[in-house]
């Protein structure tokens, strides 16, 4: 039987501040991210998901079990999307994509903005791309929602869940959000593509 295991960061824990400090890391990926694993490995046994693999699992579980795969899949992938070593723009592939699909990348920038402070309540924001168009788009999911569900490939995802944020930013979301965009590994968005 499949047993999944918490991811180890891609950089040291306190190689993100200022974006997020250690102390957030610390509860992000070593508390909550780490439950979500245990919880997942909790539920295997007689799911009839024994021997999937996360993907498949995130893509036609239901109920808690999906609720913990996919928070599993998200935050593995909230991780690689970030980097120490930001280029700070991504690389001529994507920033194609974008601007055919946005017109440009700052109207993007604010178009993720908007979506990213206006989910209500818990939830990620996604630069998706559809398989078939290769167009982008930018989707809010609530909880663990994941847009592989409905056939979309994720390239780049923001966690606007209050444990993301509160230790740095308390009730500021829109700082953590500014933040972000400084700390965004576009070498692992462009690879999605
Ligand atoms: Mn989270």
């Amino acid at each position: 039987m499949a047993t999944f295991k918490l991811m180890e960061l891609p950089y040291p824990k306190d190689a993100l501040m200022p974006f997020l400090s250690p102390e957030t890391l610390d509860y992000h990926h070593g508390k909550h991210h780490a439950a979500y694993v245990k919880k997942l490995n909790e539920m295997l046994p007689g799911s009839g998901f024994e021997e999937s693999s996360l993907e498949e699992i995130v893509k036609k579980a239901t109920g808690v079990l999906f609720n913990q795969a996919a928070q599993v899949w998200n935050h593995d992938f909230y991780w690689n999307n970030l980097t120490p070593k930001s280029t700070q723009a991504p690389g001529p592939k994507l920033a194609d994509a974008i601007k055919t699909s946005f017109e440009s990348f700052d109207k993007f920038k604010e178009d993720f903005d908007k979506s990213a402070t206006t989910l209500f309540g818990s939830g990620w924001v996604w630069l998706v791309a559809d398989a078939k168009t290769k167009k982008l788009s930018i989707v809010q999911t609530k909880d663990a929602e994941n847009p592989m569900r409905q056939g979309l490939t994720p390239i780049l995802t923001l966690d606007v869940w209050e444990h993301a944020y509160y230790v740095d930013y308390r009730n500021a979301r829109p700082d953590y959000i500014k933040k972000w965009w400084e700390k965004v590994n576009w070498d692992h968005a462009e690879k999605q593509l």
